[in-house]
C-alpha cells in the first residue's frame, strides 16, 4: 500500500520544503521531496496546509476527560484531594468513554503518538488497561499505555485515601501481565507498555524500587510525576529527608529509560544531572499554569542537553488535549520565565512537540519526517481566518495555534480528513462522555 501526501509546506523537523511531498509505503516513509512526485495508490493533496511530523503527547491521564472543571482554582494537592473520591467511582466503561473523547481530541489536534498514565484502579474493577488499548486501536492512535499505580494511602502518610490504593504485590503482578499482553518493542510498534508508579506522595519507596527492577527486566520504559509543586518538595523533605530528584536517584529512577512529568522545581545541579543521565522531562505548560504549579526551566534544560517533550496532562487540569496549544503555551511561558522573547522560538517549540516527545517515549522511529521513520503526519491549514496571510508559517502556527488539524495520518493511514475524525463519530463521543461525567458527578 503506497500513500502520498502533498502540502504547501512540508516541515520535516529539520528542513522546510515548499510544495513538498511525503511518500509512504506500508506505514513507513520512503522518500520526502519536492517537484514531480512519485506514483501512489492513495494521494492526499493539501496545498493550503503546513505538514509536519505528527505531534507526540508525552504525558496524559485520559480517564480525567470525565471529570473536567472540578476545583477550577485549587492547588495540586487541593485538587487531588477533591478528585480522588470521584475517581474512586470509575470503571472500565467510564475509562473507555473518557479515553475515546481524549484520543479523539488528540487526533483532531494533530497528535499521532500518545502515552496515557493510568494510576486509578478501584478495587474489583477490571479491564481498564484493556479498554485503553482497545480504544487506541479503534481510533487509530499510536499508543504507549503506562500501567500506573498508587500504594501509599492516607493511613501510611500518603495523600490519596486508602480506598484508591492497591497492594504492592498485586500491582507488580498486574503490571507484568500487561507487559506480556500488550508490549510490542519492534520498530513501527503501535503499542508499547510503560511502568509508571504515580508520584512520591502516593507510592511507597519499595514499590518505586521494585517497579524499576521489573521495567528493566522487561526492557520497558519508566515514567512518573516529579518536582511538580513545592508541596511535593516539602512532602519529600519531611517524609524521606530527600529532595524529589535525590529520592528518585536513591530508588534507581534516573537514566535514559526514564522520563518524568513536569520537572519544574529543579535546582541547577538537578538540571545538569537530569540532562547528563538522558532522563526525559514531559513539560505540561497548560496544566502547570492552571494549578499555579510553577514554570519548568525548559530553556535551561535544553541548554544542558536534556530531552524535553510536551504533554497535555490529564484533562481535569487542562480541560483540553490540544498539543499545538501546548507548543504555544510552552513558547510563551518560557519567555515569561526568562523575561526574554528569545527564550524559546517557534521551531524549538515544535521540536518539543515532536522529536522531544518521541525521545521521552524512546521512539527513534517517530518525531521527524524522514525516510525509514513511521508515517505519522499532521497537516494544519494556513488559509483559514486565524492564519490567512500570516508571515513565517511555522511561527504563525505556534503563536496562533490551530484549534484542529486538517489531515492527520498515523502509520500511513489517514485518520482525520477535512478536520473530521474518520475512525469514530465525534458527536456520539461527546454525548457519551457528557452522560458519563454526569453519572460520576452524581455518584451513581
Ligand atoms: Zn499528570
Amino acid at each position: 500500500m503506497s500513500f502520498l501526501l502533498k502540502a504547501g509546506l512540508v516541515h520535516t523537523g529539520t528542513r522546510e520544503i515548499e510544495n513538498g511531498w511525503v511518500h509512504v509505503r506500508n506505514g513507513v516513509i520512503v522518500e520526502v521531496g519536492s517537484g514531480p512526485p512519485p506514483e501512489a495508490g492513495e494521494v492526499v493533496d493539501e496545498p493550503n496546509c503546513v505538514a509536519m511530523p505528527g505531534l507526540v503527547n508525552a504525558h496524559d491521564h485520559m480517564y480525567q476527560w470525565a471529570t473536567r472543571g472540578y476545583v477550577p482554582d485549587g492547588t495540586l494537592f487541593e485538587w487531588l484531594r477533591a478528585l480522588y473520591p470521584v475517581w474512586a467511582r470509575i470503571d472500565a466503561d467510564t475509562v473507555r468513554v473518557a479515553a475515546r473523547a481524549a484520543m479523539a481530541r488528540l487526533l483532531l489536534c494533530g497528535c499521532t503518538l500518545s502515552t496515557d498514565h493510568h494510576y486509578v484502579f478501584p478495587h474489583g474493577r477490571s479491564g481498564i488497561i484493556e479498554a485503553l488499548v482497545e480504544t487506541a486501536r479503534e481510533l487509530g492512535l499510536r499508543f504507549h499505555p503506562c500501567r500506573g499505580s498508587m500504594s501509599l494511602g492516607e493511613s501510611q502518610g500518603g495523600l490519596p485515601p486508602d480506598s484508591v490504593v492497591e497492594e504492592h504485590d498485586a500491582i507488580l503482578a498486574d503490571t507484568e501481565d500487561v507487559i506480556g499482553r500488550y508490549h510490542n518493542p519492534k520498530p513501527g510498534s503501535m503499542c508499547r507498555v510503560v511502568v509508571a508508579p504515580c508520584s512520591p506522595f502516593s507510592v511507597t519507596p519499595e514499590l518505586m524500587r521494585d517497579s524499576a527492577s521489573l521495567a528493566r527486566r522487561h526492557r520497558v520504559r519508566l515514567h512518573t510525576h516529579l518536582a511538580e509543586t513545592l508541596d511535593e518538595e516539602r512532602f519529600c523533605l519531611e517524609k524521606f529527608g530527600r529532595r524529589p530528584v535525590e529520592l528518585m536517584e536513591d530508588l534507581g529512577w534516573i537514566g535514559d529509560d526514564v522520563w518524568y512529568a513536569h520537572g519544574i522545581h529543579l535546582n541547577d545541579a538537578e538540571v545538569e544531572r537530569v540532562a547528563e543521565a538522558r532522563t526525559g522531562i514531559a513539560h505540561c505548560p497548560s496544566s502547570n499554569m492552571r494549578l499555579g504549579a510553577g514554570a519548568c526551566r525548559v530553556g535551561d534544560l535544553l541548554r544542558a542537553g536534556a530531552r524535553v517533550g510536551l504533554g497535555v496532562d490529564g484533562s481535569a487540569s487542562n480541560e483540553d488535549a490540544n498539543l499545538a496549544m501546548e507548543a504555544h503555551q510552552a513558547l510563551l511561558l518560557a519567555r515569561v520565565r526568562a523575561t526574554s522573547p528569545t527564550a524559546l522560538d517557534a521551531r524549538a517549540a515544535w521540536r518539543l512537540a515532536t522529536q522531544g516527545g518521541a525521545e521521552c517515549l524512546g521512539r527513534e522511529d517517530c518525531g521527524t519526517l524522514e525516510p525509514g521513520k513511521c508515517a505519522d503526519i499532521a497537516c494544519f491549514r494556513v488559509d483559514d481566518l486565524a492564519h490567512a496571510g500570516i508571515e513565517d508559517l511555522l511561527a504563525g502556527l505556534a503563536l496562533a495555534p490551530p484549534s484542529r488539524a486538517q489531515t492527520v495520518v498515523v502509520n500511513g493511514r489517514p485518520v482525520v480528513r477535512a478536520g473530521r475524525l474518520l475512525t469514530a463519530d465525534e458527536e456520539k463521543i461527546s454525548r457519551e462522555v457528557a452522560a458519563a461525567s454526569r453519572r460520576l458527578a452524581r455518584g451513581d
